[in-house]
């Protein structure tokens, strides 16, 4: 899901939320757009390009690939360490002990539910099924596949 419509689902959810948590949700608006800077991160790191238009170019496109329906190769999902379970539960964790830390953590967790719904709700291939696999940290760790972790050798 493209951050427009994260920042915009963020925005509904804030503005119900608001009389509940004042300006505390403006903490949970930004969680939700700004966990996405995990991918920039892995792709800045992996192509050593610190360009964030590149980084959103080439992501974009790679997803778009893997998600048609006729995509016939191996998939490729690069580690985005705040999209995953392990780094919820630690943040969960500090969360329950510190304000600012347990409204990002609300963000996180909304932004990810949308990730996984829409994802599912769009694409019935298999491609939503190696989706969920790459959301665990330990796929990415275990996994011998070094395309997730090392270097990207994948052509657009
Ligand atoms: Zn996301």
């Amino acid at each position: 899901m493209l951050p427009k419509f994260h920042f915009l689902h963020g925005l509904l959810i804030s503005l119900i939320l608001f009389p509940l948590f004042k300006g505390h949700i403006l903490i949970f608006l930004a969680a939700t757009v700004l966990i996405d800077f995990d991918h920039y991160l892995i792709y800045a790191v992996k192509k050593k390009d610190l360009s964030l238009e590149n980084a959103y170019i080439f992501l974009k496109k790679l997803e778009e690939k893997q998600k048609n329906p006729g995509f016939k190769g191996r998939y490729t999902f690069f580690l985005c360490v705040f999209h995953t379970f392990e780094f919820l539960l630690i943040l969960s964790i500090f969360a329950f002990f510190n304000k600012f830390l347990f409204f990002i953590f609300l963000g996180f967790i909304f932004h990810l539910s949308l990730d996984i719904i829409s994802t599912k709700w769009e694409f019935k291939n298999k491609y939503f099924f190696y989706y969920l696999k790459t959301l665990f940290l330990a796929y990415h760790l275990l996994s011998r596949d070094k395309e997730t972790f090392g270097k990207i050798k994948v052509k657009l």
